[in-house]
């Protein structure tokens, strides 16, 4: 399985920069899991490619880039982008950004080829099927409803939380999948904004152990995301001082194989 966390800002050169405003994990370079950087970041490839895309939930930083990259693709299409989100989701989608003040409502719209876009609601627990990913959504503990997942294709399986905070059911789910390849895990504030990581539902690198404390399958790597852009480095000095952690950054922009 390929997986690639698209890009989302720039350093001084113009060259993409690892610190991450906006979440868009591309895998297959067919389906993406969230929307936030995907118009500006992904390949012409994966442009041409890519027509489902997964939430984990409709935070902003999670889907800015869904409107945008419908707009790009609007003449082109001949299949509508397939939006995959639980039914609360897609509410504050068409409620809050395709409601014809913030961006066009394209779920009500076509090209020459048909509908645009089409919403695939999917219920936390039910497995569905997307190219040929199989996904589970599993319920997290964020601010608004957010779900994680385990991807599985042909070849392997990966665990991602998306944002969340202190959680149960997923790691009781998570611990009885067989040969997980990586977990990707989110840590979004350093250890001295706990209050605010408590809040606004997110982790800090204390959290984090606590909650890998939870997970049995010690010999699956761990790589840690959504890490806030203002706090990268402080978060990354906090998770390489906690002893033998074996956590890794996940690199931006870089593709995984697994
Ligand atoms: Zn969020």
């Amino acid at each position: 399985m390929k997986v690639q966390l698209l890009p989302s800002s720039v350093d001084k050169n113009g060259a993409a920069s690892a610190r991450q405003h906006l979440t868009c994990f591309v895998i297959d370079d067919a389906v993406t899991i969230d929307a936030g950087s995907l118009a500006m970041a992904c390949s012409d490839e994966q442009f041409e490619n890519i027509r489902d895309i997964v939430l984990t939930h409709a935070h902003l930083d999670h889907i800015a880039g869904l409107p945008l990259f419908i707009d790009d693709l609007f003449a082109k299409l001949t299949e509508p982008v397939r939006v995959h989100a639980t039914r609360e989701m897609i509410e504050v989608l068409e409620r809050d950004i395709f409601n014809w003040s913030v961006y066009p409502r394209f779920s009500e719209l076509s090209n020459d080829n048909g509908p645009v876009m089409r919403y695939v609601p999917y219920e936390i627990g039910c497995e569905f099927g997307v190219r040929d990913l199989i996904i589970k959504p599993l319920a997290v503990n964020h601010l608004v409803p957010a779900a994680g997942f385990i991807i599985s294709n042909d070849s392997s399986k990966i665990a991602i939380t998306g944002d969340t905070s202190a959680m149960d059911d997923f790691w009781e789910v998570v611990n009885r999948e067989d040969d997980l390849s990586a977990l990707l895990v989110e840590c979004a504030f350093p250890n001295h904004l706990c209050e605010l990581a408590d809040i606004s539902h997110h982790l800090t690198p204390l959290k984090l152990a606590a909650e890998l404390a939870k997970f049995d399958k010690h010999d699956c790597p761990v790589y840690v995301i959504n890490l806030k852009p203002a706090y990268r480095e402080t978060i990354i000095e906090e998770i390489d001082e906690m002893v033998n952690n074996g956590l890794e950054i996940l690199k931006v922009g870089k593709v995984y194989e697994w």
